[in-house]
């Protein structure tokens, strides 16, 4: 029996892996080797349920000899990830008539039928697939219920209940190993990540039974909090039960330690609360994990069934983590693999408490993750009159454009009913670290009428109280329990360690001193786009930014921009001094100019009477504007080659920013990135351009100064033409927003409508505009630094779209040898954790945790 692969008894030396007999048969494997009270127990191995499942059974004698006579059994599943599930344990194998005598001797009739009924009903129902409505009946009627379930039972098989405990062994395999085949069950585990050809071991034990007289029960036990991870003793005992009872019991099952709230093991039963305890310390020492122990006692006396790994909150996950590499358990390197970057996001926000219940009244894409309450306002006045008045609001629009970011900065969250992850609500949204949904359009947004209409028709108007739950993308009625963000120690040691490891640059996409400040709190190592067009939205600004789009000449356009320069220049010593030496990228202008015009005609009268002109010129001048296709239209670097004065002004305002940085003795090294390139004669022309304001600059003050001229690669010609424009610049920036829009030709604003549609059906993978697609879009990015990096050895090269947050696009960058990426802030300590699993990968073979 030992040396029998397939099946084996569980000793410290028998044949045992987790690939081939599950993860449960290598715990018990590991609780027996630690000398642990665990029941004798057998395992099979994958083969050996594979051929169950196809009507070979293994000797069944033998396993059955290798257990006292008259003891019960019990089977349960070993997959080789516990994630992945399958059948339910079956327990008491082995009752029939005699020992149910025996057992009422001892127990008394009652317990004894309980019992057994319990046994009939699973035997009746899984094994022997007998209609379950005929066995529903309590299992604590007693002997007469049990009677009655044994005639059931016999009737309904044409046979009397098997009375053997290899026969009844036999059917309970037999079933467990074909549920394991069965397509739902295949389906359900393949979502999880298992492989097609996964395979089930199962482990056959002898049941210690949790009844009798003396103390006897079960319960589980764990070290650890499962919601923070911080040292507590949780878990529940029931005094005579079995299994996990003692968790799905009510008040009558006990706290494991003394509790002000009811009784415990700890005063039931001392000696065998502190035997526990010892045992699961050494469990937690010696399987490197905090686990939970599932035990029975039996007259006084502990018996440990199994052992699982803690179900954990990403915030316990990060501290059960670094506690074990504090405790010297494992080392921090280790920790970092523990904890999936994926989850980290969630710590950095308030999160919908997972134990609160949710009325969910519809669905979108959870665009920028946290949970947001508030009551819901339909345009940007109302968000800032909320805030004024102290109150917490949502803001609800179909979709958002600038003219409502300042509502956005109001708010405490954003819903839309349009839009994807790249549309201007989502990136706005986790540049704030602003919970946010787009594209929920399964929801009616009636904004004039100031209704939003769910899918069940239930109205909800201005000023309802709805939580929105930007992680999960689901809209909720009222205001539900909510925990709390978590930037505790153990996150900032874990982060440190993270920081040890990581080879790869981690900057943060910060347009105002808040966004710098926050990227700074994350320690990111810059900014690595400063999107500038988000500082002319402020209100003094935006009339301004008007009265030089309707200024008629050159001259007229510059002389309107010298009143926008210092505040610009002031905007970029804010962002310099919040950065404190750290490389700081400015974008220039990027957007199309009709994008600072009033769309409504309020609007447009309001213009009118601030530039002093007929409301006629105005509404002309916006029509001529119009562009059919503004996101491929007048913008980025042809508004520079255009309308140069707008790209003159901001470069003397960084480089007289710079200027006053060093007079503070804080040198900055400006770096000045060109938007939407596709030809080398652009990079040329604005390069002249800006040398040459830098060199008037640098004539006027009389100091000289360096700067960094870049280029953002975000048309696939730029990438394709990148050694001829790479000469030019000292760094390539892949914006890759717009270079996967225009590379699929898929407007980024409306691919949210069927999107989901799209990954259902297969047709892509995932959302590009979420994580990169490496093969398509990712090749450009490949070729044009190849190409890039061939004309111009030391071009820095880096991407700075949303996907620099997302761990599968940071592991192709890292591996394309980008310097850095550059994210969203809130986006910064998931790629700091992700780069640096990338590095220890890499160094040490280890796999980094990945949420179920
Ligand atoms: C991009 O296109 O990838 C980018 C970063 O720029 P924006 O999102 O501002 O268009
Ligand atoms: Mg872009």
């Amino acid at each position: 029996m030992q040396n029998n692969t397939d099946t084996t008894l569980i000793t410290p030396i028998a044949p045992i892996a987790t690939a081939t007999h599950g993860g449960r048969a290598k715990c018990l494997q590991r609780l027996v080797r630690l000398d642990l009270p665990v029941p004798r127990t057998v395992a099979l191995s994958f083969q050996a349920v594979k051929r169950i499942a196809a009507g070979q059974m293994p000797d069944i004698d033998e396993v059955d000899r290798q257990f006292d006579p008259g003891a019960l059994l019990c089977v349960r599943p070993s997959s080789e990830d516990p994630d992945w599930g399958g059948p339910g344990a079956v327990l008491n194998i082995g009752m029939n008539d005699q020992q149910y005598e025996c057992l009422s001797d001892s127990l008394g009739a009652r317990a004894a039928a309980a019992l057994y009924s319990r046994f009939v009903q699973a035997y009746a129902t899984h094994v022997a697939r007998l209609d379950p409505d005929v066995f529903d009946s309590d299992s604590d009627e007693g002997p007469k219920g049990l009677q009655r379930m044994l005639r059931a039972y016999e009737e309904e098989a044409d046979e009397p209940f098997p009375q053997s405990r290899p026969e009844q062994l036999k059917g309970v395999l037999r079933s467990m190993a074909r549920a394991w085949e069965g397509t739902s069950a295949r389906l359900l585990r393949q979502a999880k990540g298992a492989p097609a050809d996964a395979g089930l071991g199962l482990v056959v034990q002898e049941m210690i039974p949790g009844l009798g007289q003396g103390e006897c029960g079960s319960g589980v036990l764990q070290l650890a909090n499962p919601v923070t991870g911080l040292p507590q003793i949780t878990g529940r005992y029931l005094s005579q039960s079995q299994g996990r009872e003692a968790l799905g019991a009510g008040a009558e099952a006990i706290y494991l330690e003394k509790d002000p709230r009811g009784p415990s093991l700890e005063e039931l039963a001392p000696e065998a609360f502190e035997a526990l305890k010892r045992d699961a310390a050494l469990m937690r020492e010696r399987l490197r994990e905090e686990m939970q122990v599932e035990f029975v006692i039996q007259n006084g006396n502990v018996h440990i069934l199994d052992g699982v790994r803690v179900a954990r909150s990403p915030r316990a996950a990060v501290r059960i983590a670094v506690r074990l590499a504090e405790d010297g358990i494992i080392p921090p390197q280790e920790a970092v693999m523990r904890v999936d970057a994926h989850s980290v996001s969630e710590l950095l926000h308030r999160q919908v408490s997972p134990t609160a219940a949710r009325d969910v009244l519809g669905r979108g894409i959870g665009a920028s993750p946290g949970a947001a309450t508030g009551r819901i306002v339909f345009n940007a006045a109302a968000a800032q009159a909320s805030a004024a008045r102290g109150e917490a609001c949502i803001l609800v629009r179909r979709e958002t454009a600038p003219e409502d970011v300042r509502g956005m900065h109001a708010a405490a969250g954003v819903l839309t009913e349009k839009g994807g992850m790249t549309s201007h609500a989502a990136v706005i949204g986790r540049g704030l670290g602003l919970p946010c949904i787009v594209g929920a359009s399964e929801l009616t947004f009636n904004t004039r009428d100031k209704l939003l209409i769910t899918p069940e028709r239930r109205l909800l108007r201005e000023g309802d109280v709805i939580t929105i739950d930007g992680s999960s993308g689901e809209i909720l009625a009222g205001e539900p329990e909510m925990l709390e963000a978590a930037l505790d120690d153990a996150f900032q040691t874990l982060m440190g360690w993270a920081d040890a490891e990581r080879d790869i640059g981690i900057r943060a996409n910060a347009d105002t001193p808040a966004d710098a400040r926050t990227a700074r709190n994350f320690d990111a190592q810059g900014i690595g786009l400063c999107r500038t067009e988000h500082m002319f939205f402020d209100q003094g600004r935006l009339t301004v930014m008007r009265e030089m789009i309707f200024a008629e000449t050159s001259s007229g356009r510059a002389e309107v921009l010298a009143r926008l320069l210092p505040m610009q220049r002031d905007d970029f010593i804010q962002l310099f001094k919040i950065m404190e030496g750290r490389p700081v990228c400015i974008r220039l202008f990027d957007p199309p100019l009709h994008e600072f015009l009033p769309a409504t005609r309020t609007g447009q009268r309001e213009l009118a009477e601030a530039l002093d002109l007929p409301v006629s010129d105005v509404t002309r001048r916006i029509e001529a504007m119009a562009e059919y296709n503004p996101m491929l239209g007048l913008r980025g670097v042809r508004l520079g080659v255009t309308v140069p004065e707008i790209y003159e002004m901001q470069a003397r305002a960084i480089f007289e920013a710079a200027l006053a940085m060093r007079e503070s003795g804080e040198p900055v090294v400006p770096e000045i990135m060109i938007p939407l390139v596709s030809a080398r004669r652009e990079v040329e022309l604005i390069k002249a351009r800006i040398d040459a304001i830098a060199a008037t600059v640098r004539a006027k003050h009389g100091e000289e100064f360096d700067y960094r001229l870049g280029v953002m690669v975000e048309t696939p010609r730029a990438a394709l033409r990148a050694a001829e424009i790479s000469p030019y610049v000292s760094f390539l920036s892949f914006g890759t927003n717009d270079l996967t829009q225009m590379t699929y030709g898929l407007s980024r604003d409306d691919a949210g409508r069927f999107m989901s549609d799209y990954v259902r059906k297969g047709v892509f993978n995932e959302d590009p505009f979420h994580v990169l697609d490496v093969e398509g879009v990712g090749e450009l990015l490949k070729l044009g630094a190849d190409r890039g990096r061939g004309a111009h050895p030391g071009l820095t090269v880096s991407i700075c779209g949303e996907h620099g947050g997302n761990p599968e696009s940071i592991e192709f960058c890292r591996e394309a040898g980008f310097d850095y990426v550059s994210c969203s802030p809130f986006r910064v300590p998931v790629a700091r954790l992700a780069a640096a699993q990338l590095a220890i990968a890499a160094k040490t073979g280890l796999n980094a945790a990945k949420r179920p």
